[in-house]
């Protein structure tokens, strides 16, 4: 249920409706809203938006040029943000994913490196996978973010070819491989803007973000910089 704006009725109205955690599960005070307060001191916060050359932009620049990376949490296996990740994707809680979606919209904010971004768009799903999930988490990701730091958001900027395998469980050399050529730029904008942040939810090897950013590299200058919700380090 939605945080009241009075305390009082708050107060009240968790004593009908008690809302709970979406991390621990626990009954929320009044004063909380989603998370409570132990949760939300827990969330690992990288803060890689205050520094260029932070282990996200280092991983990636190594694959592909780019501006500016970042994330906004660490991905712990079996931690809070694995747990609020799992629920938005294959749960479909989308309240997790705005939750985290909302510190990273905060940190690019307030990151002097995201200044220069002209248009949002999200690594695309394939189209019979997004059928199957009813969405792609990575748009929701980029739609809020555009909206709020009012850029212009290209959600089908990126199309999908190949109906890939599920990358998490392949090794290192077959996921290179399998991801190769799967993404070409949809060929009804005539032009995207000249520098493009690409949204994804959790950062692994980058060959994924590789691939996109081969697509949206080819035969032109575009200048490209990354944001997720976490990464694995
Ligand atoms: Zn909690």
């Amino acid at each position: 249920m939605k945080k009241l704006h009075s305390p009082t009725l708050q107060s009240l109205s968790d004593l009908l409706f008690p809302r709970s955690c979406l991390g621990c599960n626990r009954y929320l005070n009044f004063y909380e809203s989603t998370l409570c307060i132990t949760c939300q001191i827990e969330l690992p916060q990288t803060h890689f938006q205050n520094t260029r050359k932070n282990p996200v932009f280092n991983k990636l620049d190594l694959l592909f040029p780019i501006e500016a990376a970042t994330a906004a949490f660490i991905f712990q296996k079996e931690g809070l943000v694995a747990h609020l990740i799992y629920d938005f994707k294959y749960k479909g809680n989308h309240q997790s994913g705005l939750l985290l979606t909302h510190y990273l919209t905060i940190a690019l904010k307030e990151s002097l490196l995201f200044r220069e971004i002209e248009g949002i768009v999200p690594l695309p799903l394939h189209h019979t996978r997004k059928r199957k999930r009813g969405f792609n988490q990575a748009e929701i990701i980029g739609k809020v973010i555009a909206q709020k730091l009012k850029i212009p958001f290209y959600a089908d900027g990126l199309i999908r070819l190949k109906k890939t395998k599920a990358l998490a469980h392949i090794g290192d050399e077959d996921r290179w491989n399998e991801i190769k050529d799967a993404f070409v730029i949809n060929s009804s904008y005539k032009r995207l803007p000249n520098h493009l942040l690409l949204v994804d939810d959790v950062i692994t090897t980058g060959a994924t973000l590789s691939a996109c950013a081969d697509a949206l590299k080819k035969n032109s200058s575009l200048k490209l910089s990354i944001a997720a919700l976490a990464c694995r380090l």
